[in-house]
């Protein structure tokens, strides 16, 4: 049975976002950057929490936990590499481990790259993946701690769920991702038009995540390092993949 998502907006451009279950009023929370908005939305809706998950160990994902707890004594769910510098866990999980959550069993993947000991909950039934600072819409996170190697694993990993699969990332970087994809030089019609959109959504205010999946894959430049298109505009025609994603994740680190 899919389940009901709720975005949050937090802090300047951070997302948390809810995971609800009608019937059992189950309520999983995935990342907390601030406890206001959270408790806020919680309470509007009537909903109590019964689960948070944590992506990763930065401090914009996981500070607002001590205030939500107190309100909502949830069991927590996080990365077992993490567990040194995760606020206390319930369940530390790794890569392919799977828990339920009202009925829907929910895997784990590790998407290290940003950090390392990142993961990602796939909602298989729900068709979304929360994906953290991983795989972003229109981009991917900062290497703060992987190698280019270990974020092009990740994504292909994530490359690799259905294309219906709803991509709930932590930021609201969509603008200066596209700008970014603009300094590719790539002419690609179906990625003008994203940029597009993005900038009128923008420009009404409304929030651009989450995405879907096979949105990414035909616009995201993270994504496409098999474009032939993409490698052209990059002169890295024939290049392997993941070349051509550490040349991408290169340039936007200067950009
Ligand atoms: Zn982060
Ligand atoms: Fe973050």
């Amino acid at each position: 049975m899919p389940h009901q998502i709720v975005t949050i907006p937090c802090l300047s451009d951070n997302y948390a976002f809810l995971i609800h279950d009608d019937t059992s009023g189950a309520t999983a929370l995935v990342d907390a950057p601030e406890p206001g908005p959270i408790l806020d939305e919680l309470k509007t809706r009537g909903w109590t929490l019964s689960h948070v998950l944590l992506t990763h160990h930065h401090w914009d994902h996981i500070d607002g936990l001590p205030d939500i707890l107190a309100a909502h004594p949830a069991k927590i769910i996080g990365a077992k590499a993490d567990e040194h510098r995760l606020p206390p866990l319930d369940l530390a999980v790794t890569e392919g481990d799977t828990f339920e959550f009202a009925g829907e069993s929910v895997s784990i993947l590790d998407v290290s790259g940003h950090t390392v000991g990142h993961i990602a909950f796939h909602f298989p039934d729900t068709a979304a993946v929360f994906t953290g600072d991983s795989l972003m819409a229109m981009g991917c996170g900062r290497l703060f701690e992987g190698t280019p190697a270990q974020m092009f694993a990740s994504l292909s990993k994530l490359a690799a769920l259905p294309d219906a699969t709803t991509v709930c990332s932590g930021h609201e970087y969509t603008a200066a991702n596209c700008a970014f994809a603009v300094s590719l030089g790539e002419d690609n019609a179906t990625v003008a038009q994203r940029i597009a959109d993005t900038a009128d959504k923008r420009a009404k205010g409304i929030a651009t995540v989450p995405s879907n999946l096979g949105l990414e894959k035909q616009t995201n430049p993270f994504l496409r390092s098999a474009s032939l298109a993409l490698q052209k505009a990059l002169s890295m025609e024939g290049a392997a993949p993941v070349d051509v994603f550490t040349e991408v994740r290169k340039r936007k680190d200067t950009f």
